[in-house]
């Protein structure tokens, strides 16, 4: 058995077979791709969970970074920027950080989880809250990208795209095959877009015979790609996809149109609701953003008997607060057997 190198040294040869020593990663990818039984039973249909909250940084984003931060340090870039809900900076930054680059990220104050500014802080980005939204935050990012020697690692960086494939590539390799459906959060689209193409390059390349339908989720309050023009204030719980105009919509809409596929949403109650049913039937603690991918299934319906991929795209742990405010509070009681029995009932 040898060790798992990361993405760049196991699906190299999709991604420009890099030389070695250019190769920035923390061992991110090879996340598990897990049966959901209650899940499965609940829907009447095959589901699997690929867990990419279990990423070095706890999110799907270091797929991207990786492949992002290694082409830019061999271009000689000194430093690096983004906008973010929150994923993209802790990835960003960490990476940075193992690359020797410096980074800035731009942040919508008020609405990135703590768990992730406190990555972003720990791995020594200078973190910047912006008056505004995460659209916003890009649109400055792309700005100063222009006008000044500083590589933006948003997914607008095609590189991000590149390296997001492999989510795809490791879903056919852990089923033996494509799904019939992957369902999967929607924000900016740049992961859905990704996986578009990663499939295609696997069927391309004669590994998958077909591919999978894709089934896009939004939140109800942030959901331009279902309502079909740009929402100027989104709103909803899950903050990694309050993003009101994509930057890859164009990816999202082909992704949907060419494999026969949809683009819903779900509101934050109905996210909520999938958030703790995969916390409580599956083990499974994700972030609510990516809960959507399961909360569109419950809501939407399934065909009957058909193999699902859920992409989980982040870990719960980065946002306690949305957890503790739906959960019942920890009881406070007498440190004795007595009042432990009654307060167990047993
Ligand atoms: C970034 C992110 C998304 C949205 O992905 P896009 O590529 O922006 O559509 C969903 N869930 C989590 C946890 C994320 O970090």
């Amino acid at each position: 058995m040898s060790a798992w190198g990361g993405l760049l040294a196991s699906y190299g040869q999709w991604l420009g077979n890099p030389a070695p020593s250019d190769i920035v990663t923390l061992n991110e990818g090879n996340t598990p791709l897990i049966k959901a039984s209650a899940l499965s039973e609940r829907l009447g249909a095959a589901v699997y969970l690929k867990f990419d909250g279990l990423n070095p940084t706890g999110s799907f984003k270091d797929r991207g970074m990786t492949v992002a931060m290694s082409r830019a340090k061999a271009r000689g870039a000194q430093a690096v920027i983004c906008g973010s809900t929150g994923n993209t900076s802790a990835s960003a930054a960490a990476y940075a950080a193992k690359a020797g680059l410096t980074c800035a990220v731009l942040v919508p104050g008020g609405y990135v989880a703590m768990g992730k500014l406190a990555q972003a802080v720990m791995y020594g980005a200078t973190v910047i809250q912006i008056d505004g939204n995460f659209d916003l935050t890009l649109n400055l990012a792309r700005q100063l990208g222009e006008v000044a020697p500083i590589t933006v690692v948003n997914s607008i960086n095609p590189d991000r795209i590149d390296g997001q494939m492999t989510g795809a590539f490791e879903v056919c390799d852990q089923l033996d095959g494509a799904p019939d459906i992957l369902s999967i959060p929607v924000g900016n689209a740049g992961n859905i877009t990704a996986y578009w193409r990663g499939f295609t390059t696997y069927q391309d390349a004669g590994i998958i015979s077909r591919r999978p339908a894709m089934w896009g989720f939004q939140a109800a309050g942030a959901a331009p790609l279902v309502l079909g023009h740009v929402v100027t204030e989104p709103d909803t719980i899950a903050t990694a996809i309050r993003i009101g105009n994509p930057a890859s919509a164009d990816g999202a809409r082909r992704a949907v149109n060419e494999s026969e596929g949809q683009i819903r949403s779900v509101t934050d109650a109905e996210i909520l609701e999938a958030y703790q049913f995969l916390a409580r039937h599956e083990g499974i603690f994700c972030e609510p953003a990516s809960a959507a991918s399961v909360a569109g299934l419950l809501v939407h319906g399934v065909p009957e008997g058909s193999t699902i991929v859920c992409v989980l795209t982040g870990n719960g742990l980065k946002d306690p607060d949305t957890a503790l405010s739906i959960s019942p509070r920890p009881l406070s009681i007498d440190a004795s057997v007595d009042a432990l029995r009654a307060t167990l009932n047993i």
